[in-house]
Order: structure tokens, then C-alpha cells, then sequence
């Protein structure tokens, strides 16, 4: 293997509060691990921190009206934004565009699946990422894995972004971006 960097995974800061205090909606009735994404309409951000990219402490991704805007005018396809309505300004955000990850060559560490939702307590993984793409490497793009990665309920996918994207955020002025490297 060659480690050359083919993308970026985009982190942000984890912000002091959760969507959801408390037990979340839409839960397996044998985990209780949540089954989906659920936006709380009473959510409020913290204004505290700053950053225009950051995930709740029960890992939602939100970001802020000037990520939405450089989005929208890099035109990227699949990005979806949910304007959280207690805190004007913030979108929950995602991806339905999937970047495969190289399985074979990542480190995964899971814990028994649940027999019932079978969603895995615990989906741990390695850095660096590996990158499933061997030729055609795109550099301007926003996906998200397929898989969420953490612990009980504090899990979510990574953004995996183009290199040429993590410039141009930087270039447009986002603030509070950190970026690991994926390799081929
Ligand atoms: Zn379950």
C-alpha cells in the first residue's frame, strides 16, 4: 500500500450539549441504542463555542448558514440540511452521497450485535482511514462512510471530503474545521 492522501475526513469540535437529553426517540425496545437521526425541535445550540462545523455530545452534526452557503455555491450533490428552528443560523447536516472505505484494510474494532435492531454497541475504528477508491480519484466532493463509528449512542458516520474541498474551505473562511488524512 501507498500512502498517498486521496481525501480528508472533516472533524469539527463536540459541543457541551446533546439533541437529545435523556432517553432518545425512536430507540430499539431491546438496546435502546437509537434506530435514526431524530431532530429536536426544543434544541438549542450552544453560543459559547464558535466553529461552523461541530456535533453534539450524542454525535449530530450541525453546522452553520455559512457552511450551507459555501456548499451551495460549490454546488455539491446529496448534502442534506435541517434548519434546527430553536437556534436560527444551525442546520443539522449529512450526506447521501457514500464513500466506501477500504474494509479489508481498516482497522474496525465491533462488539456483539444486538439480535433484534442489529446495531453494534461499540464500532471503533482505527486512523488512519483507508480509502476503497483505487483509480478515478475525485478531489472536490462531501460523502460521508456508510457506517457510524463511536459508542452507544455517541455515534455517527465520517465526513470524508476532497482534498481540493478542505482548501477551499479554509480558502472561504470556515472556522473551527480539523482534517485527518485518508490514504489509498
Ligand atoms: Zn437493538
Amino acid at each position: 500500500m501507498d500512502h498517498i492522501v486521496v481525501a480528508k475526513i472533516l472533524d469539527g469540535s463536540t459541543d457541551d450539549s446533546f439533541m437529545h437529553e435523556g432517553i432518545a426517540p425512536c430507540t430499539c425496545p431491546e438496546c435502546h441504542l437509537p434506530l435514526k437521526k431524530v431532530i429536536n425541535p426544543e434544541y438549542l445550540i450552544s453560543l459559547r463555542k464558535t466553529g461552523d462545523i461541530r456535533y453534539t455530545r450524542d454525535r449530530y452534526c450541525l453546522v452553520s448558514e455559512n457552511f450551507r452557503i459555501f456548499c451551495i455555491q460549490n454546488e455539491y450533490p446529496g448534502l442534506i440540511f435541517i434548519p434546527l428552528v430553536s437556534s436560527a443560523g444551525y442546520y443539522y447536516f449529512e450526506s447521501q452521497k457514500i464513500y466506501p472505505i477500504n474494509m479489508e484494510l481498516q482497522g474496525i474494532e465491533l462488539s456483539d450485535p444486538c439480535l433484534t435492531c442489529c446495531s453494534y454497541r461499540k464500532v471503533k475504528i482505527a486512523y488512519p482511514v483507508y480509502s476503497k477508491t483505487r483509480d478515478n480519484i475525485q478531489h472536490d466532493f462531501i460523502c460521508q462512510t456508510e457506517m457510524e463509528f463511536g459508542i452507544n449512542e455517541k455515534k455517527s458516520p465520517l465526513i470524508i471530503i476532497g482534498v481540493d474541498t478542505a482548501k477551499k474551505m479554509i480558502d472561504f473562511g470556515l472556522r473551527g474545521l480539523s482534517f485527518h488524512d485518508v490514504y489509498k
